[in-house]
């Protein structure tokens, strides 16, 4: 159980908590002494909350160890990931409204390119948007499979979901994506005895599917990865006392957060603005909100250092919207660096503002940005210890011991 001593600690209370994660927000200077894209965006608006709180940085999993945003945001939740190890398979179908139960094997599909000798000339079928994915994922989902029902959900452009239900499935597959253009697709291999059957099945659907796709154009084939089932995780209210929601905007924060006990917020636009407009909206029903910007990684992943600035820079501009309902505790970090240097995740610790107004201490560093929050009041620990930060700082944990 994540933070299990807490239970015993946890005190009623009307108090309310923002965690914003900026997807990938850590990064680096393009050159040593430089500005880091956090130091250089312009954000008076953080910088204030900088000056009027506690800076620290987080290790997502531990020193060294790159995470994926899974992991990842696991750990935000204060749930230690090299325990919690949920396949992105069950994230993403969760995160697309698929009903993922335990004892399902779900996968993340995505339609490829296969070149006449079957090998993979691209991995992601041109990334095919959306409207032509569509009926592709309308024919797989016409596949049938005797003794499981399967469920086919598109997620976004050239990528989807696969769920099969039926008995004695368990999901320990190797992916069949060999992640390298010039090979075939690989077989969904068992790692485990227990997992045989629900292999052989997925090597059926996929026979089936190969069949479907060959004579398309871009997308005539396709490849499975993340293997996983419903793990069972704690729940939030459970855990901490929250009545937790999630804002954000792709499928698979949508998805970890409904498996850790979140109601996922439904909005309209895709904006930091529009994000804040909806925390603001459900305010009243909430104890603690998970506020989640994907642009801030993906802009990183693109190598786009100025393009990542300006992500941060609209955070803040918008970031007024959640200053203004008066959350006792606001906690924005990231789960992961993505340096725009690297154009890649990262190890390196991730910077994070802590602001209480009423139970916080002030540190002396005035300004939201990778220096100062290594010389923060807060130090660097590790990213499962935000929530008992948050739930302190939010008057709601009693004294331990007597
Ligand atoms: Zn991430």
């Amino acid at each position: 159980m994540p933070a299990d001593y807490l239970k015993p600690l946890l005190r009623e209370s009307d108090s309310k908590i923002v965690l914003l994660i900026l997807d990938g927000l850590g990064g680096l200077p393009v050159q040593a002494g430089g500005p880091t894209e956090l130091e250089a965006a312009k954000t008076p608006v953080m910088d204030r909350l900088a000056a009027e709180g506690t800076l620290g940085q987080i290790v997502p999993i531990r020193p060294g160890v790159t995470p994926g945003s899974g992991p990842a945001h696991l750990a935000l939740f204060g749930y230690d990931p090299l325990t919690y190890l949920v396949g992105r398979g069950a994230l993403e179908a969760t995160g697309v409204g698929v009903d993922v139960r335990p004892g399902d094997v779900a996968a993340r599909g995505n339609f490829a390119t296969l070149a006449l000798d079957g090998t993979i000339s691209d991995r992601r079928a041109g990334r095919i948007p959306t409207d032509e994915a569509l009926p592709l994922v309308e024919m797989l989902q016409a596949i049938e499979i005797p003794d499981v029902r399967v469920q086919v959900k598109h997620v976004k452009e050239y990528r989807f979901a696969v769920v099969m239900r039926g008995e004695g499935l368990s999901p320990e597959i190797e992916d069949t994506d060999p992640l390298r253009t010039g090979l075939k697709p690989l077989a969904p291999v068992a790692r485990d005895k227990a997992s045989e059957k629900a292999a052989g099945l997925y090597a059926q659907w996929i026979a089936k599917a190969q069949e479907v796709l060959k004579d398309q154009p871009k997308a005539n084939g396709m490849t499975l990865r993340g293997f996983g089932t419903d793990p069972r995780l704690p729940q939030y209210q459970d855990v901490y006392g929250l009545k937790a929601a999630c804002v954000a905007v792709y499928p698979m924060y949508k998805g970890v957060s409904k498996l850790v006990g979140m109601d996922v917020a439904k909005f309209e636009g895709e904006s930091p603005q529009d994000e804040f407009n909806t925390v603001a909206d459900i305010w009243a029903d909430y104890d603690f909100q998970f506020c989640h910007v994907k642009k801030t990684d993906s802009m990183g992943e693109d190598g786009n250092f100025d393009g990542k600035v300006a992500v941060i820079e609209g955070v803040d501009a918008a970031l007024q919207t959640v200053l203004d309902m008066q959350p006792d505790v606001l906690v924005i970090t990231g789960d992961h660096s993505t340096p725009a240097r690297m154009k890649y995740h990262s190890w390196h610790p991730v910077p994070l503002l802590l602001w209480a107004p009423e139970r916080g201490l002030r540190d002396p560093q005035t300004a939201f940005g990778e220096r100062a929050c290594a010389a923060g009041g807060l130090g660097t620990f590790p990213a499962t210890d935000i929530m008992p930060l948050a739930l302190a700082h939010a008057g709601r944990l009693d004294k331990f011991g007597a």
